[in-house]
This record gives C-alpha cells, sequence and structure tokens, in this order.
C-alpha cells in the first residue's frame, strides 16, 4: 500500500492514565477537577481530542466510578474550549496473579475483574463520543499483571459501543488485537470504517521498532482512521513516524512524563510540541468539528442528554401524554448479586418520578417550605423485565386521580427503547406539616391536578393498574 503523508492531522491527549505516575510528576491530575483542567488546556494547546481516565481524588489510584467520571465530563462539556471525549473503559479486566508457585489465589490488591456492564457505566452514565476498546489480553509491565480482554468480552462491550452510539477507538497493543478488531466489524459487531490507536512499545506487546510499526499499520484496513503512539522519550518520535505514515498522533501524560531529559512536561506542553512537530513538516492540525465531521461522531452531554428526556421546563410539558418523570443510566450500584437493579433501587426510582410529579403540579420546594406536601400512603410495585447497569431506562407518570385529599399516580419504568422494565403505583395523601394530618392542597395544585387528571383519564388503562399480590395475569 502506498503510504502517504497525513496533510491534516488530529491529536488526541491522553490526560492521565491508570499508571502509578501520580507520585511521580506534580502535573499528573487526580480529581475530577484538576483532570478536567489538564485536559482542558491540552484542547487549547490544540487537542482535538481528550482521552481521560479518572483517579481517586486523595490516593491517586484509579478509579472506575461513574459518579467521578460524571463530575469530570461536566467539567469538560462546560468549558470554554470544545472538544472530543473519549473515556477508557479499559479498566475492570485486571489480573495480577499470586506469585510464579502460587498464581491462584489472585493478589487481590491489584487485581479488579468487573463485568461487561459494569466496565461500561461510567460510559452509558456520560455518554463521550468515543470511548476506547482494548482489543487483547497481554503481558502487561510488570510481573505477574495481565491485563485481560476475551473475545467475550470484546463482542459484549462492543456491542454496548454500537448501541450507546459511542465511538470505539480501538486500541490494538499487538498484531493480534488488530486482527480481532476486524473480526469484529466483519461480524457486524463495530460499524465500519473504525477508528484505531495503534498503542506501540507497550511492554509487552508490540515493540515500536518501525518494521512492527510498519506491519501494523499495512494491515490496518484502508478506509478506517487510524492514529498511533509509543511511550517515554519516544513520544515525540512517533508523532512524526505516525504522521509520515498517513495517521494521527496520540501524546499526553498517560504515556510520557517529561518534556525534555529530566524535565516534567503538562499536557498542554507536550501537546504544543506535538503542534509544532506537525507544522513543522507541513501538516495541519484539525479541530474537534473537523473531527467529528470526518468520524461521524455525536455530541453530547449527560446533563442535557437526561433533561432533553425529561422536559427542561414545566411549561413545555404536553399533559395530554403520560409525562416523563425520570431518565437515566442505571449505576452500578444499583444493581445486586443476582446482578440486575434491585429492588430498593425500583422503588427509588418510582419514588423519584413521583417527586417531579409533584413538582410538575405545583408541590415544589416552596410549596413544601411553606407547609404542605403529599405523604406516599400506599405502594405497588411490579416487577416484568431484569435490567443491568449501565443500561438507559425513563419513567412515565400517568395521574389516575387527584381529587380532594388524594392523589393516585401511575408510573411506568421503561427500557430505553420503551420495553416496560416494572410499574409502580402510588397513592399518595396531602398534609399539612405543621398539624402533621390530612388536609387539602391549594387552590392553584388541586385546579392543575384536575386538568391533569381529565387530560390523563382519556389515555389507554394499563392492565397494571389497581392490581394486588397475587392476581392472576
Ligand atoms: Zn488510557
Amino acid at each position: 500500500m502506498p503510504l502517504t503523508i497525513n496533510r491534516n492531522v488530529f491529536i488526541t491527549c491522553a490526560v492521565t492514565g491508570s499508571g502509578s505516575t501520580q507520585d511521580k510528576s506534580p502535573h499528573v491530575p487526580r480529581s475530577p477537577k484538576a483532570i478536567a483542567d489538564s485536559a482542558i488546556d491540552a484542547a487549547k494547546a490544540g487537542a482535538a481530542i481528550v482521552h481521560c481516565h479518572v483517579r481517586n481524588p486523595e490516593t491517586g489510584a484509579p478509579s472506575r466510578d461513574p459518579k467521578l467520571y460524571r463530575e469530570m465530563t461536566e467539567y469538560i462539556r462546560n468549558a470554554d474550549v470544545d472538544c472530543v471525549l473519549n473515556l477508557t473503559a479499559g479498566m475492570g479486566g485486571d489480573m495480577v496473579f499470586g506469585g510464579v508457585e502460587n498464581p491462584l489465589p489472585l493478589n487481590e490488591a491489584g487485581s479488579d475483574m468487573a463485568g461487561a456492564s459494569e466496565r461500561m457505566a461510567h460510559v452509558a452514565e456520560c455518554l463521550p463520543e468515543i470511548c476506547s476498546l482494548d482489543c487483547g489480553t497481554m503481558n502487561f509491565a510488570e510481573a505477574d499483571y495481565v491485563m485481560t480482554n476475551t473475545p467475550g468480552m470484546l463482542r459484549a462491550m462492543g456491542q454496548m459501543m454500537t448501541d450507546l452510539g459511542v465511538k470505539p477507538e480501538i486500541e490494538a497493543f499487538d498484531t493480534g488485537h488488530l486482527w480481532f478488531a476486524k473480526q469484529l466489524v466483519n461480524e457486524g459487531i463495530l460499524h465500519s470504517p473504525a477508528l484505531i490507536q495503534l498503542c506501540m512499545g507497550v511492554p509487552w506487546g508490540a515493540p515500536d521498532d518501525l518494521n512492527t510499526f510498519m506491519a501494523m499499520v499495512n494491515n490496518v484496513p484502508a478506509d478506517w482512521d487510524w492514529s498511533a503512539f509509543s511511550l517515554g522519550r519516544n513520544e515525540m518520535p512517533y508523532v512524526a513516524a505516525s504522521v509520515l505514515a498517513g495517521g494521527n498522533v496520540r501524546v499526553g501524560l498517560e504515556d510520557n512524563l517529561f518534556l525534555d531529559k529530566g524535565v516534567l512536561a503538562t499536557n498542554a506542553q507536550l501537546v504544543e510540541k506535538a503542534v509544532r512537530m506537525i507544522e513543522g513538516l507541513g501538516a495541519k492540525v484539525i479541530g474537534p468539528d473537523e473531527v467529528r465531521k470526518r468520524l461521524h461522531l455525536t455530541k453530547r452531554s449527560p446533563q442535557k442528554h437526561d433533561e432533553a428526556m425529561i422536559a427542561a421546563r414545566t411549561e413545555e410539558i404536553d399533559f395530554s401524554k403520560p409525562i416523563r418523570t425520570l431518565a437515566r443510566a442505571i449505576p452500578s450500584d444499583w444493581t445486586d448479586y443476582n446482578e440486575h437493579m434491585n429492588e430498593a433501587r425500583y422503588l427509588q426510582a418510582f419514588s423519584e418520578a413521583t417527586d417531579r410529579f409533584m413538582e410538575i403540579v405545583g408541590c415544589d420546594k416552596d410549596y413544601i417550605a411553606d407547609g404542605n406536601s403529599y405523604f406516599t400512603a400506599e405502594t405497588h410495585i411490579r416487577h416484568l423485565d431484569e435490567v443491568n447497569t449501565g443500561a438507559r431506562v425513563y419513567v412515565e407518570t400517568q395521574c389516575l386521580s387527584g381529587e380532594g385529599k388524594k392523589l393516585h399516580v401511575f408510573n411506568s419504568l421503561c427500557h430505553e427503547d420503551g420495553g416496560l422494565l416494572a410499574t409502580g403505583e402510588h397513592l399518595l395523601i396531602h398534609v399539612n406539616l405543621e398539624t402533621r394530618r390530612s388536609s387539602l392542597p391549594t387552590r392553584q395544585v388541586a385546579e392543575k391536578l384536575k386538568m391533569v387528571a381529565a387530560l390523563h383519564a382519556k389515555l389507554p388503562r394499563s392492565e397494571n393498574i389497581g392490581r394486588y399480590i397475587g392476581v392472576p395475569r
């Protein structure tokens, strides 16, 4: 294949990895805010894409906590500079054996093995444009550590990425990983053209000599987009090598801590240096909009996505339909030993939905501060299907009646595709918070409820309404 220089290059900045680098340089960011700030500086310096992991803010240890990812994502999404967000999905496949004579049990301190949904939970929560897919299992640097990504795991995670509309950045650390990536595309699990990152010189994957590099490059399908990097002092030579061979580049503190011999770098400085090198080669550095166009990416922000799902403003609600009162991804701490959402969380979801409904009809913070509220008197939940970590769900609320002191609502919890997952029926009683006795709502709330109940009375009635335990189907 004749190779031509890439004249329009995008830079990915790998801001902070999962390596134990946090104590080796003060520039390795730890907290969600610090990681976001470093990513934003890198974007200002010319990185179109920022590839991020998160760490425990106190210890600097790598973390898979969706809350930390969400916090970091929101900082980046709200920044005054635009960039394409790429989150790692590489964690949760870490095995450290007990030693050469006693490989089992595993060394618990270094091992972190999670299921596919749990490994993807933060991706479902944050909806970045890109997430990484480490396309194989390999010995990784230290003595008894193995990075595991079995074919079964990769098929499952790859399918989740495709279903979520998040583009996988296939990370190929060796020739076989690239081979399997093509298999995933052939099976239809990943869409073509794919995006691949050639990770060179990571011990003990593909070494970063040019013969091995070109063997990898020559095996990337012609219509795929690709990028490459190497580690440490070979980070910058690989900026040149990749551009010359037709690819894009990656730099950042995940791969290298130094700007020069003995001089610690910031992410922005590494990006600035890469920009100078690329421009010195006569090529142009492209920005996030061009990258989105080229890679067919969709920019979404988790906050806006959820708000759009639940109608941002009460005035915009169409009361002739059931009201969308909740939309979210299932976090990993909502699932139990059966590996699906536990019963308490169903009640939580329904309770949040009913709270939102109360707010919509005027029983909001101010109303409660004035001494009025609704208390739940009865609940009936029906479990109809399973749901796992990372899945996106929503609740729609139908008002069955709202006369006098009583409020009767029916909530339907659904999968993103509309399939019914559970129903939750609540009867609430209006209460005066001072006397703690039942009371009539204010005229304003009563009128709004009457209007909604009248419109909802025209909706079809679910066969699940009014059920009690043991009613035959
Ligand atoms: Zn990474």
